[in-house]
């Protein structure tokens, strides 16, 4: 289960989030109404970019700016913690 956040800075969240222990990852953004992903999705920016989904959820600072580096468009997903 991955929490989708709506926010307009991602990228400066995502690190927040990072920074306080929260492991997240990227999302598709859907803009203005088109999932980035370029498919007819079922759920149009809320899955996510990185190939293992929210197993690629992390809080290392240097893999999430490279993450938002890269999609600076990019939701916020967060992995709630286990248990
Ligand atoms: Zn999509």
């Amino acid at each position: 289960m991955v929490i989708n956040l709506d926010i307009p800075d991602p990228a400066e969240w995502a690190v927040r989030y990072a920074v306080s222990g929260l492991a997240v990852l990227p999302l598709h953004s859907a803009p203005d109404g088109r999932c980035t992903c370029g498919h007819d999705c079922g759920s149009p920016g809320k899955h996510p970019l990185t190939s293992h989904g929210k197993d690629d959820a992390s809080c290392d600072l240097t893999q999430v700016t490279t993450w938002w580096a890269r999609w600076p468009w990019a939701n916020v997903g967060i992995r709630p913690r286990s248990g």
